[in-house]
């Protein structure tokens, strides 16, 4: 069996929020989640804003660091790696973030922007710099020119390749896909995905695809992961998930998903209201108060990860 490239392994982040004029309180964000990612694959995790999603990502990142649990990377533990080790992980792990109008340094040219990273991890020449931008602008299929522009003469979905192409020219492992497309003009969204595939392709790339967009994930995942007020609530293949999804969550995102085939039955699923706050996080299931098919133990009784081979869902129902 191929060795993860990313394990996550029971990962919790808390943290500690002002709560009134003088109290704090201890925020959940993360709570007791694990999960695995085989070279080559794409991992998505979705949820709505405040499950957790992008507290992981940015524990993976080195953003935050974790309360408990281990994250390991090539089957080290990144939490105590020597200082050697860790240089070699922020090299092999990338992000590209949701937003490429905040995420380019307006003041800084193109070939800067992209060079930034080759310049903290190797001592290169500029011509050597010149070529690595170029080439890293081509892999996303921008011209070797764009590099003497400013980010503001490109458009969003320029930009976002740009982004891309700074996350791609050192070579890395891993990118972590923030909302990737989210703040792009629906007509361009496909190009980069596919760009996205491309580049996955042709380079062996893992992914970690942080998402709300149900409808992107499928045709651009292996794996799924589903977080509801920092917990994993289902996880497994794509397909398995999307076909016979078996917590009333998933049920009721992938319900809310529009399907352009008329003879698509989607799965039966309501969610009730909104998700609650991370400060007052309900008893039991987390999502009980909003669960159509809540029952006495799920208000008493957090559920646990129960397994079906690949497939894993956390919920009271008799599973059949
Ligand atoms: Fe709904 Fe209960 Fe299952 Fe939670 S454990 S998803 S409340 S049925």
């Amino acid at each position: 069996m191929t060795q993860a490239i990313l394990e996550v392994d029971r990962l919790s982040k808390v943290f500690s929020v002002p709560h009134g004029l003088v109290a704090r309180a201890a925020v959940r964000a993360v709570d007791d989640v694990s999960f695995s990612i085989a070279p080559g694959q794409t991992l998505a995790i979705v949820g709505e804003s405040g499950s957790g999603k992008t507290t992981v990502s940015k524990l993976i990142l080195g953003l935050e660091q974790p309360t408990s649990g281990q994250i390991r990377f090539e089957g080290h533990d990144i939490q105590n790696m020597d200082r050697a080790a860790h240089k070699h992980y922020r090299r092999q792990v990338q992000a590209v973030f949701q937003n490429p109008y905040e995420s380019l340094n307006p003041r800084l040219r193109v070939r800067t922007i992209i060079g930034e990273p080759v310049m903290a991890h190797e001592r290169v020449s500029a011509a050597e710099l010149d070529k690595r931008v170029a080439q890293a602008l081509e892999v996303v299929g921008l011209p070797a020119s764009a590099a003497q522009l400013f980010p503001h003469e490109f458009s969003g979905g320029q930009r976002q390749r740009i982004a891309i192409a700074r996350a791609l020219v050192l070579r890395p492992r891993l990118l972590v896909l923030d909302e990737p497309i989210s703040a792009l003009d629906v007509s361009i969204r496909a190009q980069i995905l596919n760009m996205l595939a491309d580049v996955q392709e042709e380079f062996g790339l893992t992914y970690l695809l942080i998402a709300h967009d149900l409808s992107l994930v499928e045709h651009f995942s292996n794996q799924v992961a589903v977080m509801y007020l920092g917990s994993l609530v289902e996880a497994g293949p794509v397909a398995q998930v999307f076909s016979a999804p078996r917590h009333p969550y998933t049920q009721a995102l992938l319900a809310s998903v529009p399907r352009p085939d008329p003879d698509h039955r989607p799965p039966k699923g309501v969610i009730i209201g909104e998700i609650s706050s991370a400060l007052a996080t309900p008893a039991g299931c987390r999502f009980h108060p909003r669960c159509p098919h809540a029952f006495a133990p799920c208000k008493t009784t957090q559920p646990a990860l129960g397994k079906a081979g690949d497939h894993a869902w956390a919920c009271h129902l008799p599973q059949g």
